[in-house]
């Protein structure tokens, strides 16, 4: 057995070099499985910057795995004695155990594993300045990683996910949110709890969708607002639309069909901000 720990005191720090190690079978299926993930709670992000934000953002840091090129890297080892004082046990692996972890051939340095957070959707307070965008039956987890990182960037207040979506703690999407899936609150919800949100909102509950009979720049996007956006494939649901105010289209010239769902939304969103904010 060459797995040591060297300290019990606050976190720990452990070796491990068998790919059969406990800990590493439990972060290969955080990585691989969905329902692993619900059941424990945690979640895998890559890298040291997600690290770094995690941390700083003060989320809780269950492992934080070091591979062999974090250990002279002075901002690696800031943040292992960051989670270890936090109480988390810091991995110290070898290449080969990084790969078979994250099933990737190219690992990153430095892997964390911390605890998922979700907002309640009672805790939505619909007041001035706050912009919420719902999505129904999100599929792609690299469009959902890129509307968190949009919406982060504008300074939206959140997205709410509505009915079957993608799972927002898989590896694909957070790696897609650069980070940004620590500073952006999310919420999950049925679709007949959601209609309730929306038909009591007060401000403004926008939809985009192609049959839309508002320009998205004709708006002025009273405070606070509702920006709903629909499935990749089938749009919004009708009864969904319904409760939207106003159904708005984003004018398109070519052959295409539609636009991609994470450019609609940034599209929308730059928009809605640019009248409050002059993003
Ligand atoms: N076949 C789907 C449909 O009929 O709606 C296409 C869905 S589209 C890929 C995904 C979502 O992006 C749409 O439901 C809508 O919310 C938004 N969207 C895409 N292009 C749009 C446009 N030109 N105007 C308004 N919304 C758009």
């Amino acid at each position: 057995m060459n797995d040591t720990t060297r300290t019990k005191r606050q976190g720990a720090v452990k070796q491990i070099t068998s790919h059969s190690n406990p800990i590493v079978k439990e972060i290969k299926a955080l990585v691989s499985q969905r329902k692993y993930r619900t059941q424990s709670g945690l979640f895998v992000a890559e890298g040291l910057k997600l690290a770094t934000d995690a941390l700083d953002a003060g989320w809780e840091v269950r492992y934080l795995v070091l591979g062999p090129d974090a250990r002279d890297h002075p901002v690696a080892q800031k943040a292992a004695a960051t989670a270890k004082a936090r109480g988390a046990l810091i991995l110290e692996v070898n290449t080969a155990v990084l790969a078979a972890m994250t099933r990737k051939d190219n690992p990153q340095m430095v892997v964390g594993v911390y605890e998922q957070k979700l907002m309640p959707i009672d805790s939505i307070r619909p007041q001035d300045s706050t912009v919420w965008v719902a999505l129904d039956r999100v599929r792609d987890p690299g469009n959902l990683g890129t509307i968190i990182r949009t919406v982060d960037a504008v300074g939206a207040s959140g997205i709410i996910l509505v009915g079957d979506c993608t799972d927002p703690f898989a590896v694909e999407t957070v790696r897609a949110t650069m980070g940004s899936l620590f500073h952006v609150p999310i919420v999950k919800t049925g679709k007949d709890r959601f209609k309730s949100l929306a038909t009591a909102w007060p401000g403004t509950v926008a939809a985009t969708h192609l049959k839309g009979s508002v320009d998205y720049r004709q708006p002025d996007y009273s405070e606070p607002v509702l920006l709903v956006m629909g499935n990749e494939q089938q749009g919004l649901e009708d009864d969904m639309a319904e409760v939207c105010k106003t159904l708005i289209r984003i004018p398109q010239v070519g052959e295409a069909d539609s636009l991609n769902l994470a450019v609609a939304t940034g599209i929308s969103l730059y928009e809605i901000r640019r009248k409050h904010l002059a993003l």
